[in-house]
Order: structure tokens, then C-alpha cells, then sequence
């Protein structure tokens, strides 16, 4: 990267900054806060006192009740929680996921069906859309779980998950929805849902990477993943990490406060970044569903051109993004996601995804707009140049 060019950050789905106020309020856990949790005496009620203090906000966020929330080490952890409980008090073998899951799910799905249960793999339309009939024509007697994420890590995509809740409730079947990339960009409102098991993950909210939030409706029974000490309601062992929960409650505060911000000035950055790049980039198409869709993220087929390339030439002018697709042992693979849309493995590596915050600014945008379209003209020009 130049030296000289500053930071744009527009990869916020894969993670965020710690916002200022959340660093504040973790500080002093951090520092002369230091007991433990569970001991008895007065120093450590602290402690104790600031992990419930998050719980009733992150739980404000979600308009449910504080005992409705448990802390976990992640949004991994969060999924992994809810699967195995749904399996372990149903007794059932049987799950459902879509196709389009974050790695998280796919890897227990994957995990699952070699040990010989049963999974049944929903797939999605073009547009990365889910059909509500195909939910329920994959229900079975020995459903456990129905997993679907609330939105896309990719395409933003929005899942209609409180009907599938719904569905399921009247086959008494677990429903779990993965809401990491949600919390401060769409409204969350539990308070009569029939979700009966919601994921968070803190470092998509500008709280720390390391912490996690499972939501479990009252009355759904929930057993311990992680076992050991009784923390959490015996539910998830292991010493709270309080700095980084008080973190993510302060998080779930503002996220709170942000949300009309995200749908408004960030859905109009994102949107005229959009319309920009597919002014200014010729043969450039949109992946996902473009009106049930995140507010900040767009997902963009440069066809014909290879968005590793375009990520470096972008990197090296300050600018981060994402290529939709994992680089392991020096092979591309294409993103997951988007082929189950039905896109090719090349056009697939043509994508790039572009995320943004509510610390995007409007200048930022007229950068990404100034030099995306140039980088992209040079590396389809080299293309065609023979070589020298
Ligand atoms: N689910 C989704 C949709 C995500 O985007 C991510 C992170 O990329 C995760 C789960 C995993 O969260 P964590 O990194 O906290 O394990």
C-alpha cells in the first residue's frame, strides 16, 4: 500500500473497527477490573454486575429478555451451540441448511453427515433467494433443526426467516437462524418470534473479534456445547471473557442508535457506489437480491476480469474489499455461495464484495468510484494486450 494513501475500509462484513465508545467502556475491565465473575467477595461483583449490564443490552437490542441471552467466543461457536443442542434434546438426526451458509454451518453440516445423520442441503434461486415451499417440503419426522441465516455474509441477501420460524413452529421442529451480519443494519425484534435459537457474533458490530451471542427462546431447552464451570446458566463453560462482553453490550447500545443511520445515509452510499461502478464498468452485473438486501453491502461481477487482481491492485491504493472466495494451497476456489446461485466457477472469481459502515464516508465513496474503474480498464487492457 502507499504509504501515502489512507485507509478505506469497505470490507465491514468480514469484520469491523471497534468503536470508540466500546473501547471506553472496555478499558477499565482490562485494567483494574480484573476479578473473576464467580468469586464471592466484593472486587470481583464488578465483574459480575458489568457482564449483566450486557446481557440487558444486547437483549434491549433484540427486544428479549436478559435471561434469553448467553455470551459464547464467537458466531462459530453461537451455530455450532444451537445445532448440537437442537440435536441432543430432540434426539432427532435430521437437519436442514441452506446452501449459502457461512462456512460455520456448512463445515457442521459436513461434519454431521459423516457421522450418519441426515442433512438436507436447500438451495437458492439466482437471485439467492430461498423458496418457502422447498423449506417445506425438506421438513421430516426426524427434523431436529432448520438452520437458515437471517443475511447473506456475501450478497446481503435477506432470508424471510420469521416465516420459516414459523413453518417449523407448527411442526414442532428447532429453528436456529445465523444473524451475525444483521445487529445494527436491519431491525431485530424477538419479542414475539417464534426463533426459537439467534446467533451474533461481536466483531460485526464494532465490538471485539472473541465473543458471541446465542439467543434461546423461553422454553426452548438449550445443553452445553462447551462444557465445565456453571457459567452462563451452567449453558457454556468457561471464565466470561468480561472486556470483551462488556464490549459487546456497549456495541448492541449503539448499534441500536446507528440503525436509522445504516438504513438511510449508509443504504445511499452503498447504493451510489452501485450505481457508479455500473455507470462507470462496463459488463458489470449485481449479485443477490436487490431489493431484500443488507443496506450496506453490494456484491459485483466484474466479468472478465479476476477479482484476486482487482483486490491487490485495490489493496496497493489503501482500498479493502473482498473476493467472495477462499485462497487455499494457491487454488482459487470460487465462492460457494456464488455458484449455488448458479454462477460459473469464472464468473464466480470475477466478484468482489464491498462493505461498508457507519464510519463510511462520502469521500471514501468518490475514491472507491474514482479508482475502481480505472484499476479495472488497465487489468481488462492488459488482458487483451499481447504479451510483450
Ligand atoms: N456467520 C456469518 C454469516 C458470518 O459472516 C461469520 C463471520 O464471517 C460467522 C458466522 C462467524 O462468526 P465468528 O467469526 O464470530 O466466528
Amino acid at each position: 500500500m502507499d504509504a501515502n494513501s489512507p485507509l478505506i475500509y469497505l470490507d465491514n462484513n468480514a469484520t469491523t473497527r471497534i468503536a470508540p465508545e466500546v473501547f471506553e467502556a472496555m478499558v477499565p475491565h482490562l485494567t483494574e477490573q480484573y476479578g473473576n465473575p464467580s468469586s464471592a467477595y466484593r472486587f470481583a461483583k464488578a465483574a459480575a454486575e458489568a457482564i449483566k449490564t450486557a446481557r440487558e443490552q444486547v437483549a434491549a437490542l433484540l427486544h428479549c429478555q436478559p435471561r434469553q441471552i448467553y455470551f459464547t467466543s464467537c458466531g462459530t461457536e453461537s451455530n455450532n451451540l444451537a445445532i448440537t443442542a437442537a440435536l441432543r434434546v430432540s434426539g432427532h438426526r435430521h437437519v436442514v441448511l441452506t446452501e449459502v451458509e457461512h462456512s460455520a454451518n456448512i463445515k457442521m453440516g459436513e461434519w454431521l453427515e459423516e457421522q450418519g445423520y441426515g442433512v438436507t442441503w436447500l438451495r437458492v434461486d439466482a437471485h439467492g433467494r430461498l423458496s418457502l415451499e422447498d423449506v417445506a417440503a425438506a421438513l421430516r419426522e426426524d427434523t431436529a433443526v432448520v438452520s437458515v441465516m437471517w443475511a447473506n455474509n456475501e450478497t446481503g441477501t435477506l432470508f424471510p426467516v420469521e416465516e420459516i420460524a414459523r413453518l417449523c413452529a407448527e411442526r414442532k421442529i428447532l429453528f436456529h437462524t445465523d444473524a451475525v451480519q444483521a445487529p445494527g443494519k436491519i431491525p431485530l425484534d424477538l419479542s414475539d418470534s417464534p426463533i426459537d435459537f439467534l446467533s451474533l457474533s461481536g466483531h460485526k458490530l464494532h465490538a471485539p473479534k472473541g465473543v458471541g451471542v446465542l439467543y434461546a427462546r423461553r422454553g426452548t431447552k438449550l445443553r452445553p456445547y462447551v462444557m465445565g464451570g456453571g457459567q452462563e446458566n451452567g449453558k457454556r463453560g468457561g471464565t466470561e471473557n468480561v472486556a470483551s462482553i462488556v464490549g459487546l453490550g456497549r456495541a448492541a447500545e449503539l448499534a441500536a442508535e446507528n440503525l436509522v443511520d445504516e438504513q438511510t445515509r449508509v443504504r445511499a452510499l452503498r447504493d451510489r457506489l452501485e450505481a457508479g461502478l455500473l455507470e462507470r464498468v462496463p459488463g458489470l452485473r449485481v449479485n443477490g437480491d436487490a431489493e431484500n438486501r443488507l443496506p450496506n453491502t453490494t456484491n459485483l461481477a466484474f466479468t472478465g476480469v479476476e477479482a484476486e487482481a482487482i483486490l491487490l491492485a485495490l489493496d496497493r491504493q489503501g482500498i479493502c474489499a473482498s473476493a467472495g472466495s477462499a485462497c487455499t494451497t494457491g487454488a482459487l476456489e470460487p465462492s460457494h455461495v456464488l455458484t449455488a446461485m448458479g454462477l460459473s466457477p469464472d464468473l464466480a472469481r470475477s466478484c468482489l464484495r464491498f462493505s461498508l459502515s457507519h464510519y463510511t464516508t462520502e469521500a471514501e465513496v468518490d475514491t472507491a468510484l474514482e479508482v475502481i474503474p480505472r484499476i479495472v480498464a488497465e487489468l481488462k487492457d492488459q488482458s487483451v494486450r499481447p504479451a510483450a
